[in-house]
């Protein structure tokens, strides 16, 4: 089997019936950018730079973040790049911040929230892109985006932090794309209005299914209730598929459920446009795909919305795929 997923790794990845989606790779170092290219990912669709503040005693430097973002660019050439802003908080914690203890830290002061207060860390880090972005094809996004002010806000200190630098007679591409992940159901609901605002979605299901079922996702006790295939999940994916599309945006999908292979049928059907994975899920995914009719999966859509249960969301997407 590893023989024939290799003869696929520099292939575009189509449906039978002839759908291009694009497969690309979740990374968190540029050290990774190697796995993504041998695995025959089509980029990277999340940038994970929390790994950049970890473990370490201070604040990386705009320098240090921008050999990084460089690195990470011109590694991936002309593939497009997705990085996302600093997602600290919750489960990722940076001792040096200090930050008081929460009762709820995933319903804290975390990701956007941080950077929205803490904006001397937002904006070093956005420099270090904006600087970086000439070197590739460079997309940004905020994670957690709760409210349309939070991305109003994000947008206008990237957009200032840019003319910044174009007045410092720095080079910075034009062409970058700024768009936000939809982990929050209250995004989910709305993301019709976002669309109108954003370039791209990126739906983080790891924390949209935490939120959405109130389940957390690091609990024991009630990992039964982290449903992916929860009617709900994706009835609010859907909704942000169609929503990009009605403005003419794309969507993708960065958390885990995006390289499942129950969920790989689905998502087809519903129109989702990127499937961002760990790199060694990639070939097995396009093998997948190249084997699925989007019609057909499209047909199913309206019947898996309108199903009751996880289960029986599972059972049928087996049935009709042979799994
Ligand atoms: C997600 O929430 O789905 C996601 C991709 O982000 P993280 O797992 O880093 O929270
Ligand atoms: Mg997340």
């Amino acid at each position: 089997q590893k023989q024939e997923w290799a003869k696929l790794k520099d292939e575009p990845t189509t449906s039978s019936d002839g759908t291009h989606v694009e497969l690309v790779a979740n990374i968190g170092t540029p050290e990774d950018v190697e796995g993504v290219l041998n695995n025959g990912g089509e980029g990277v669709g999340l940038y994970r730079t929390e790994f950049l503040y970890m473990g370490k005693n201070s604040l990386p430097t705009e320098d240090e973040q921008f050999d990084a973002y460089k690195s990470v660019l011109e590694q991936m050439g002309e593939k497009p790049v997705v990085v996302r802003t600093l997602d600290i908080g919750g489960d990722k914690e940076l001792p040096y911040l200090e930050l008081p203890d929460e009762m709820n830290p995933f319903l804290g002061y975390r990701a956007i929230r941080l950077c929205l207060e803490r904006d001397d860390i937002f904006r070093t880090q956005l420099r270090a892109l904006l600087r970086a972005s000439t070197y590739g094809n460079l997309k940004i996004m905020f994670p957690m985006i709760a409210t349309l002010d939070e991305f109003r806000q994000a947008k206008k200190i990237l957009l200032e932090e840019k003319d910044k630098l174009i007045a410092e007679g720095v080079e910075v591409s034009d062409s970058i794309e700024i768009g936000i992940m939809v982990e929050i159901p209250s995004t989910a609901v709305i993301a019709r209005q976002f669309a109108k605002e954003v370039d791209f979605f990126s739906i983080g299901t790891n924390d949209l299914i935490q939120y959405t079922l109130a389940a957390d996702r690091m609990n024991e006790r009630v990992s039964y209730l982290y449903q992916p295939y929860h009617p709900a999940i994706l009835n609010l994916v859907n909704n942000v598929i169609e929503a990009a599309h009605a403005e003419g945006k794309w969507a993708g999908m960065c958390g885990e459920m995006a390289g499942d292979s129950i969920a790989i049928p689905i998502l087809l059907g519903l129109g989702l446009d990127e499937f961002s994975m760990s790199a060694t899920s990639i070939l097995p995914a396009r093998t997948q795909i190249k084997g699925l009719s989007k019609e057909e999966m499209q047909s199913f859509k309206d019947q898996l919305l309108s199903m009751n249960t996880a289960d029986e969301v599972e059972a049928f997407v087996r049935e009709k795929t042979n799994q």
